[in-house]
């Protein structure tokens, strides 16, 4: 059985991330989404309104579950008995931060394996923080992001919501 972790910020989840999850879901027999407690960016949503996104947003996942860590990645995948993290590649600047991240991994935690998942076309431009930035100067990012999250993102700027399409 191969466990993996899918970790991230997932500051919210944006159908990117859902992306790479249910093709992640399908390659391992279980999957951790670990949402990252204090990642060195600005953040707008709690740690625990983060992990809510994400549970509702996976919940047809049956071998998924969303919990939050804080630490060291491959220590967690490690705790987790997982052999495996996951990441997503957009573009080659994704590839450089995770070729180096994957290089300091793998002299951390040498049974813990990469694997890169990449994007799917229709994604490819989509990131949580560019999506924040157009939904707080108006931009319509409905189709974007599950209608939850963007539920909760229109709150938190205060934009008011029409139906969704
Ligand atoms: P982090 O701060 O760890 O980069 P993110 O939430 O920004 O957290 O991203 C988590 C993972 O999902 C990363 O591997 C990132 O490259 C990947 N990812 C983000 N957006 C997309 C997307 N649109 N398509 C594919 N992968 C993505």
């Amino acid at each position: 059985m191969t466990k993996a972790i899918y970790p991230g910020s997932f500051d919210p989840v944006t159908n990117g991330h859902l992306d790479i999850a249910n093709r992640a879901a399908a390659l391992f027999d279980e999957l951790i989404i670990c949402v990252y407690d204090v990642p060195q960016k600005t953040l707008m949503f709690s740690t625990e309104e983060r992990v809510d996104l994400m549970k509702k947003a996976v919940e047809h996942l049956p071998n998924v579950r969303v919990v939050a860590y804080s630490g060291l990645t491959v220590n967690f995948a490690q705790r987790m008995n997982a052999k495996v993290i996951v990441r997503g590649l957009r573009m080659s600047s994704d590839f450089e931060r995770e070729f180096e991240m994957a290089l300091m991994n793998k002299k951390l935690g040498p049974d813990v394996e990469l694997v890169c998942l990449m994007t799917s076309l229709e994604y490819q431009f989509i990131s949580s923080s560019l999506l924040k930035e157009a939904c707080e100067l108006g931009g319509d990012i409905k189709n974007l992001v599950p209608q939850h999250v963007y539920t909760a993102l229109a709150k938190k700027f205060g934009v008011a919501q029409e139906s969704p399409k």
